[in-house]
């Protein structure tokens, strides 16, 4: 080792070593020195002499970390993994200097420093290994599985076993286990047409379950899950996995986990996550209308053609899980059903008129007037004139519910605009918190009591003459405030109400239908349109298909092209198919009937791209009011068209 260390002659210092391991062929040291001086020029050597100090010095950590490193370097990787394991793992490990030349050239170490050190060096090797595979490894044998995927059948399933390899002995890569689960999804979106992918898909969720809680951070797992379930129509719980996927606070990078690597589009880190954020909103957006749909199939009545909520039962529903949210439906009832208006205003200033509620401007200035007398009112009534009681009403976001009673004088809500209820629900899904009347209540009145405590201090303070510019500048100002003032003390019912939309598709959920799941409904879902979400989602690599050969360094496989290159598509004229539902006289139809049709929406809604979906909600919702058949064309980012019909007896 000196020799070497000082410069002479490499084949002078392995000659001597050679010389050592023949005198002592069952001396770890020698064989470690070996491998030292071999290593550079002779690595299948250098790993033999290092496998054998191993075996010969199982408790020395240094040994097997060189036996590791070895193993690396030879792309033996699963192989190197085991024994970084089992490096870190000796619980008795002897003096590192017992077995290894290295010590004694240059070290005044103690025993136990020296094991300190190589514990270390360990760790800092585990550590580099993990760095590799994550970042190097899998992304690129990932590449090649998809490659190789897309050269027909066989060597999907000799893909899929890879990617299954891959999985196994990489349990610390996201990727990895997202891989093996996206590649069995793309074998079975190859199957025919005619065998049901339904127990399939199951098993999908099902290999990606554990990596959705062991990479609870990563959106893109989490979004392909949802995406999962959706197909597999089991919509709460795809909307339970958006919503907590969205409210991650720091998620993985998704270039950590993306498949095919670098699919997820955008230059910084918050590009990436806003992407794939805004595909799990779109998601949720699909889970709601599909929701929407199934509940008014069975719900259907002649009379009332849009979506409604009996109260009494959606109550009694409430009252069983949220009493306060009952309570809140119950008082804008009685709020309604005296005033019919959804909004009030609150007096800010007293906590013994907290809980009042003024249906207009002019009852909550009396109120003040009356219970807060100030000797200032006077004088803000006068500068402010009719402005006084001037409100604006900004609802028109919260109009998508309204109430009615039907023809038995049942109390029930009715969803009237689909896409206002959309908003709502996204935007709950964005702050992540249901509105709490009491909350917003006390806030509001923090609020407003502030705005009037300035308005008096600039009341106080208005110029004498009023014919100055002074004093119309004042004026405006306090006008300003006024107004605002107003608009900060008008509550809505209609603002808490969002989980009735949200329970009404509890009610309804149609988590159990059988049946075939249509490829159109798996492909729209899987393959997601770059252009409608802003994102560049590429499926292809450009890589030489002949780079699958290369595939998987530890177990090359060889793996042919096959003619076939039929993966995806079902057939190809499905560009324009025509998906025709009934309508209003189906509901009588034979339960089977329903469920085609429901099976029906589904593939619609999967096709609808985010832009699209308020338009066909407009659209159904038109047609479901003046009960005419109408077509609705729904442009694809990505095909010409999908032509939905929807025809009415
Ligand atoms: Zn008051």
């Amino acid at each position: 080792m000196r020799s070497h260390k000082e410069g002479k002659h490499y084949k002078e210092a392995i000659l001597r070593a050679g010389e050592l391991a023949a005198k002592h062929g069952g001396s770890a040291l020698v064989l470690n020195l070996v491998g030292e001086l071999q290593k550079a020029m002779h690595r299948d050597s250098a790993l033999v002499s290092f496998a054998a100090a191993a075996k010969l010095a199982p408790n020395c950590i240094d040994t097997a970390v060189s036996h590791a490193s070895m193993l690396f370097e030879s792309e033996r990787y699963v192989e190197a993994q085991v024994e970084l394991l089992r490096a870190l793992a000796i619980s008795d490990p002897v003096d590192p200097a017992e077995h290894n030349v290295g010590y004694g050239l240059c070290s005044d170490l103690t025993s136990a420093e020296r094991l300190r050190d190589a514990r270390a060096r360990a760790r800092n090797a585990m550590e580099s290994f993990t760095t590799f595979i994550c970042e190097e490894f899998v992304p690129t044998e990932s590449i090649r599985v998809l490659d190789a995927i897309k050269l027909g059948r066989e060597v999907a399933a000799t893909a899929y076993d890879l990617a299954k390899g891959l999985a196994t002995s990489f349990q610390f890569s996201g990727r990895a286990q997202f891989l093996r689960a996206y590649v069995y999804l793309k074998r079975v979106r190859g199957f025919d047409p005619a065998i049901d992918k339904r127990p399939f898909l199951r098993r999908t969720s099902r290999m990606l379950q554990d990596s959705v809680i062991a990479f609870r951070r990563s959106l893109v797992i989490a979004l392909f899950h949802a995406k999962l379930l959706f197909v597999l129509g089991e919509y709460a719980d795809a909307e339970r996995a958006c919503h907590r996927a969205l409210a991650i606070e720091s998620p993985d990078d998704p270039k950590e986990h993306d498949l095919p690597p670098g699919s997820v589009s955008g230059e910084e880190y918050d590009d990436r996550v806003s992407c794939v954020k805004n595909q799990l909103r779109t998601l949720i957006k699909k889970i709601i209308f599909v929701g929407a749909s199934y509940s008014r199939l069975p719900s259907y009545e002649k009379e009332d053609s849009l979506m409604s909520v009996k109260v009494k039962p959606l109550l009694e529903l409430c009252n069983a899980t949220d009493k306060s949210l009952a309570k809140t439906i119950t008082d804008a009832l009685r709020f309604f059903k005296k005033n019919n208006s959804w909004s009030f205003w609150i007096c800010p200033l007293s906590a013994r008129c907290d809980g009042r509620e003024f249906v207009d401007t002019p009852s909550l200035w009396k109120h003040l007037c009356s219970k807060h007398p100030e000797r200032l009112w006077g004088k803000l009534e006068s500068i402010l004139g009719p402005k006084l009681c001037e409100s604006e009403r900004d609802c028109f976001a919260l109009e998508w519910i309204t109430f009615s009673q039907d023809q038995d004088q049942h109390d029930i809500f009715r969803l009237v605009k689909m896409d206002g209820m959309f908003d709502s629900l996204i935007r709950r899904a964005y702050v992540g918190a249901e509105p709490n009347l009491v909350e917003m209540r006390t806030d509001k009145c923090r609020e407003g009591a502030e705005i009037l405590e300035g308005i008096k201090r600039r009341l106080g303070a208005l110029p004498a003459d009023i014919s100055s510019s002074q004093f119309d500048d004042a004026r405006s100002g306090i006008q300003n405030m006024w107004l605002n003032f107003l608009k900060i003390s008008v509550l809505d019912y209609r603002e808490f109400m969002y989980p009735v939309a949200k329970l009404k598709k509890g009610m309804t959920d149609n988590p159990n239908i059988v049946g075939h799941i249509s490829d159109s409904k798996i492909d729209s879902i899987f393959d997601d349109a770059p252009s409608a979400y802003g994102c560049n989602v590429s499926e292809g690599h450009d890589s030489d298909p002949s780079d699958a050969n290369k595939m998987g360094t530890t177990r090359k496989q060889n793996l042919k092209p096959l003619h076939s290159n039929r993966t995806l598509k079902a057939d190809g004229d499905h560009q324009e198919s025509e998906l025709c539902f009934e309508d209003g006289n189906s509901m009588v139809k034979p339960p089977n009937d329903t469920e085609g049709k429901e099976m029906e929406i589904d593939e619609i809604v999967a096709n609808v791209e985010r832009n699209e979906l308020e338009l066909l909600v407009a659209n159904l919702l038109r047609k479901w009011q003046t009960q005419t058949a109408i077509e609705v064309s729904l442009l694809s980012t990505k095909k010409p068209l999908t032509k939905t019909c929807l025809s009415i007896k």
